[in-house]
């Protein structure tokens, strides 16, 4: 058999990566404009013609190339930008990996004209399907100007999923618009069907804004500045009542690159709460700058997601600084990036300061107690004590002496020390007067919250507490929906979850008694232990959930338990419905009375 392994046509593989890079004649323009700020050129025109399909022209001022590389550009991976790995971590040019002019002249004809100041004569090039066809010295001003024509002409599948020209059109806008607003010193204008339809005089950001959007801006325009060690910010964002009721102008540039970043958008419509209603959206051009070792850059050409090291550290010096902007401008009630670093804020923001004081006092007991913040309407009462006895005594045919011996551990007085030992890490042993009783702590105190995670889907109450630092939580599809189902039980236990884009959700807060970075992990082994519940008929919704919650919030095996951990624990146990097993039917605790100890030493 010959062999089969062939390496492509260099047309073929370019046309591949091409379809990598160029997308839509909007991904021309931000190339072309991108290529033409990295030159450094002060002056720069676009010019379109039947939505990018028919030309793309890009005319600068910048720097120019000589011939041979004029020649070079268009070869794949050849780049000015950068020389070797180091450079790709320190990056300051928008360009670096060398594709553009390769790609798109795989799939359009290409005209490049380039002259630098120091050159007399100038070059012009024509490239078409990857193939130089024509090269040759010519007149040309300093700079560069390059036209693609005909885009996709070589590639129908590309050309026939194009969407309309006004679809297109505004594609093209939009990257205009982010490119000119993050490059207010240069002078930019733009034509269509050889009308001007931009015309950005050099200026200041607020009137790169103006002149972008309109007069009305002037008024509306809030100045936010933050500067720290990790991260620079500045820019401009809406008073609320300028807020729009779509999503639109909403503007997040990255060391002067556009950027999307759902994770930040939250940090400042964050901001904005109770100033504006759900549905509005604030406007705001937002210029972060930060080493380009805290952003991981090296990401797909055409995504405008960014990955940030410091991710959570980010948002909350973005949503303090745009809250100080608004407090500045009297906009918004104070609130200091000290405080806002600080404090965890408390839900629900209708508490007074008296309940404010007292839940934070339930969060900090509960670090050490989980499943406290419950507690308070369940105390073990001597009734409750009598209630487990009646059990114990069924469970054990027990005898009237029992009864007693219930009743006279509920009475006992508190600051008389019990005999209490765990053992092993993992059981509770203590005395009653007819014997001796040992409590499997993890079993017990899934019970024990299983109990109150139950009543708490029922009567939900104020056990929620914002995060800090809200996280994101992606979900597969079929997840996503069955905690979309459940998001009523869930949140009512505490979670205040928001639907955030496509099979995600935000975690904004959580019981008061969890960890927050723990947060994320737990409820998504919530979501798959709900998921994966045996016996599921036997369970009810609410039981499963409750089920899932207890298994994965309870004192786990191996976790030593000081003495007053362990009598409350007791105490708390001894206040269940059903003390004497877990929420899966297996023992919680067993006694032995002392005449099953006598026998056993033949007495
Ligand atoms: P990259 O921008 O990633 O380096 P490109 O394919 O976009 O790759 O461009 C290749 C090279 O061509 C650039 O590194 C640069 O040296 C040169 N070049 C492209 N456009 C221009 C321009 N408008 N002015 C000057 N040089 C340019
Ligand atoms: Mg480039």
């Amino acid at each position: 058999m010959p062999d089969i392994i062939k390496l492509l046509p260099e047309n073929i593989a370019n046309q591949i990566a091409a379809g990598e890079v160029v997308q839509r004649p909007a991904s021309v323009v931000k190339e072309l404009l991108e290529n033409s700020i990295d030159a450094g050129s002060a002056v720069i025109r676009l010019i379109i013609k039947n939505a990018g399909k028919a030309l793309i022209q890009v005319v600068d001022n910048g720097c120019g190339m000589s011939e041979t590389d004029a020649r070079m550009s268009f070869e794949r991976h050849a780049t000015s930008k950068i020389q070797n790995l180091a450079d790709l971590y320190q990056i300051h040019t928008l360009g670096f990996r060398g594709e553009a002019l390769a790609s798109i002249a795989a799939v359009a004809e290409v005209e490049l004209k380039t002259k630098r100041a120091i050159d007399e004569t100038g070059t012009c090039i024509v490239a078409d399907n990857s193939e130089i066809i024509k090269q040759e010295a010519c007149s040309s001003p300093d700079g560069t100007s390059i036209s693609v024509k005909n885009l996709f002409y070589n590639v129908p599948a590309r050309k026939n999923f194009l969407k309309s020209n006004s679809i297109e059109t505004r594609h093209i806008v939009d990257e205009f618009v982010r490119v000119s607003l993050a490059n207010p010193a240069i002078h930019f204008t733009m034509f269509n069907e050889n009308e001007e339809v931009y015309h950005l005089r050099p200026g200041s950001l607020h009137q790169r804004i103006v002149s972008l959007f309109g007069r009305k801006y002037d008024e509306v325009l809030v100045p936010i500045e933050e500067k720290t060690d990790i991260i620079t910010i500045k820019g401009f964002i809406g008073k609320p009542d300028a807020a729009r009721k779509i999503r639109g102008d909403q503007y997040f540039f990255a060391n002067n690159r556009f950027i999307k970043n759902a994770y930040l958008n939250h940090a400042v419509n964050g901001a904005y709460e109770e100033l504006l209603p759900a549905d509005a959206y604030p406007f705001y051009a937002i210029f972060m700058e930060l080493s380009p070792s805290g952003i991981d850059i090296n990401v797909h050409p055409t995504k405008t997601e960014i990955k940030f090291v410091d991710e959570k550290m980010i948002y909350a010096i973005m949503r303090s600084s745009v809250r100080k902007s608004l407090n500045q401008y009297h906009i918004a009630p104070a609130l200091s990036f000290d405080e806002e670093m600080s404090i965890r804020i408390q839900e629900p923001s209708t508490q007074n300061r008296e309940s404010l004081r007292t839940s934070q006092q339930s969060t900090r007991l509960s670090s050490e107690y989980p499943g406290d913040f419950l507690k308070n309407s369940q105390k073990a009462t001597p009734e409750q004590w009598n209630e487990l006895y009646k059990i114990l005594e069924d469970a054990n045919s027990s005898t009237h002496e029992k009864r007693e011996d219930a009743e006279e551990l509920a009475g006992m007085d508190d600051t008389e020390q019990k005999p209490v030992v765990q053992l092993h890490l993992k059981y509770i042993v203590t005395s009653i007067r007819s014997g001796m009783i040992i409590v499997h702590q993890q079993l017990a105190h899934e019970r024990i919250l299983y109990e109150k995670y139950l009543d708490a889907i029922d009567s939900p109450g104020n056990y929620s507490q914002k995060l800090l630092f809200p996280e994101v939580m992606e979900l597969s599809a079929a997840d996503y929906n069955l905690v979309t189902e459940i998001l009523p039980e869930i949140n009512s236990l505490g979670f205040d979850l928001e639907p955030f884009g496509k099979n995600a959700y935000m975690i904004n807060g959580m019981p008061a008694d969890m960890h927050d970075p723990a947060s994320k992990n737990i409820l998504e082994q919530i979501v798959e232990d709900y998921k994966n519940t045996a016996g599921a008929e036997k369970y009810s919704k609410n039981e499963k959930l409750a089920l899932a919650f207890a298994k994965n919030t309870a004192i786990k095996i191996g976790k030593p338990l000081a003495y007053n951990e362990m009598t409350r624990l007791i105490d708390e146990l001894f206040a269940c419905k059903t003390p004497y097993f877990s929420p899966e039917g297996r023992p919680a605790l067993i006694t032995i009375s002392s005449d099953e100890l006598d026998k056993k030493f033949r007495k």
